[in-house]
């Protein structure tokens, strides 16, 4: 029966991605929005693959995604690992960013193909900053925010060029994570 097969299939795509999610900690609201897996279903993913494992590491989040966005501007080496997420947001294509340096979301809403997307560019980004600062939670937040063009936009360096995550309401110096970090070991 073909119709119970491409059912299997989502459901089996669905229940992937759960597990993928839970395994980033990501919130039972975040995991619902793309997989649009009901609470007692993901409930029982955690209970089942997660709870009395020994992968007691593993927290379920509860509540809403974290909103403000200081954690990405506290500091050069902050600053550094969200742009690091923003371009792999882009090279994933999540993200576009145009001439004008507008960030743009490229998915209308969250599904499953878009958390797949959003988990592989977030373990990119644990590979490439293994001591992280920003959890899967916080790089939700920051794909969302940035795409706004509100709190958060890219600025540029006047010292290389390169783009970086800013604060839309600080004094921007227009000196990049990058060359702030390398100009302080000079
Ligand atoms: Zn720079």
């Amino acid at each position: 029966m073909r119709l119970t097969d491409n059912r299997y299939a989502n459901e089996k795509q669905q229940f992937e991605l759960a597990l993928r999610m839970i395994q980033h900690e990501a919130r039972t609201r975040t995991i619902k929005a793309c997989t649009g897996l009901s609470d007692d279903r993901i409930r029982k993913v955690y209970t089942t693959y997660f709870r009395n494992t020994g992968q007691d590491t593993i927290k379920r989040r509860r509540g809403k995604s974290p909103q403000q966005i200081g954690l990405f501007v506290k500091c050069p080496r902050n600053q550094l690992e969200a742009t690091t997420l923003v371009a792999v947001f882009c090279a994933s294509l999540l993200l576009r960013v145009d001439r004008a340096n507008k960030v743009h979301i490229c998915w209308p809403r969250p599904d499953v193909e878009f958390g797949h997307r959003v988990c592989r560019a977030f373990e990119t980004y644990v590979l490439l900053h293994p001591k992280h600062a920003i959890n899967f939670e916080w790089a939700w937040n920051l794909l969302q925010n940035i795409s706004r063009n509100d709190e958060l936009y890219l600025a540029v360096c006047r010292q290389c060029g390169g783009r970086y995550v800013q604060d839309a309401y600080a004094i921007d110096r227009r000196i990049c994570p990058s060359c702030e970090i390398s100009n302080m070991h000079r």
